[in-house]
């Protein structure tokens, strides 16, 4: 079955030191053995000292973004190969705050999404409607649109390790949570698009993250839901206690 996946999105904090002191605190917090799979994504810079701490451990490294050309005069970017070759093993693709402040595009993300995927870094791609998308009835056509333009070009077997994090805009960093009907209801209709969209197998497969104020007090209640395989967690990773709360939920 699905293994869940509890993925830690450290955006804009941490410098390198502490980075790889939390890595540590982390690891021996959370033990050499652990019943779902973990991900912590620090900054680029922090990425390779923290892949060398997390070595052979059970907690897994990714990025928290990625550029989609593999070399050449792109000034700021780095390629799947340059992320691969720090040792971390999956990539955050299309987070809300980069199409909202950066100008990430379905477009973007679709070709992110090859260049992870060329390079065997494990994909989180996410999706999610805005406050006004939802009070307008648009939900469900927004991420319609968002995993159309995501998968474009790709077979369900290149798409065979891609993760999908939902994450309703309104819900991240605010505290306000969707509730476990909102969710259910969200990941169920994610999984029969992306059956339709693609393969059945491949939708029963996929795992489906839950993402927005994610903390150590709801995370039981959304782990409960049949189509939730995991939660992508930003404000709450950030300190080991609360991160072990989430990781060992229950
Ligand atoms: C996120 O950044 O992906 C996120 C879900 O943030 P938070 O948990 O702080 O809402």
């Amino acid at each position: 079955m699905r293994r869940p996946l509890i993925a830690g999105n450290w955006k804009l904090h941490k410098v390198c030191d502490e980075a790889v002191d939390f890595a540590r605190e982390l690891l021996d917090a959370v033990g050499s053995k652990t019943e779902v799979d973990v991900m912590v994504a620090p900054t680029f810079t922090s990425l390779f000292p923290v892949c060398q701490t997390l070595k052979s451990s059970p907690i897994s490294v990714g990025a928290q973004d990625i550029f989609w050309e593999s070399k050449g005069a792109w000034t700021g970017e780095i390629s799947a190969e340059m992320i691969a070759s720090t040792g971390a093993t999956h990539v955050i693709i299309g987070h809300s705050e980069r199409r909202q402040f950066f100008g990430e595009t379905d477009e973007t993300v679709n070709k992110k999404l090859k260049a992870a995927l060329s390079c065997d870094l494990t994909p989180l791609v996410c999706i999610g409607e805005t406050d006004e998308e939802r009070s307008t009835g648009k939900t469900f056509d927004v991420l319609k649109g968002q995993i159309k333009g995501a998968f474009e070009g790709l077979s369900p077997d290149e798409l065979a390790p891609v993760v999908l994090a939902y994450e309703p805009v309104w819900a991240i960093g605010t505290g306000n949570t969707a509730t476990p009907e909102m969710v259910q209801e969200v990941h169920a209709f994610l999984r029969q698009f992306v059956a339709e969209f693609t393969q059945k197998d491949l939708a029963n497969g996929m795992r489906i993250l839950y993402g927005g104020s994610v903390k150590s007090g709801n995370i039981a209640e959304l782990m409960a839901l049949e189509d939730v395989d995991g939660a992508l967690v930003g404000g709450a990773s950030l300190e080991v206690e609360s991160f072990k709360g989430i990781v060992r939920y229950n």
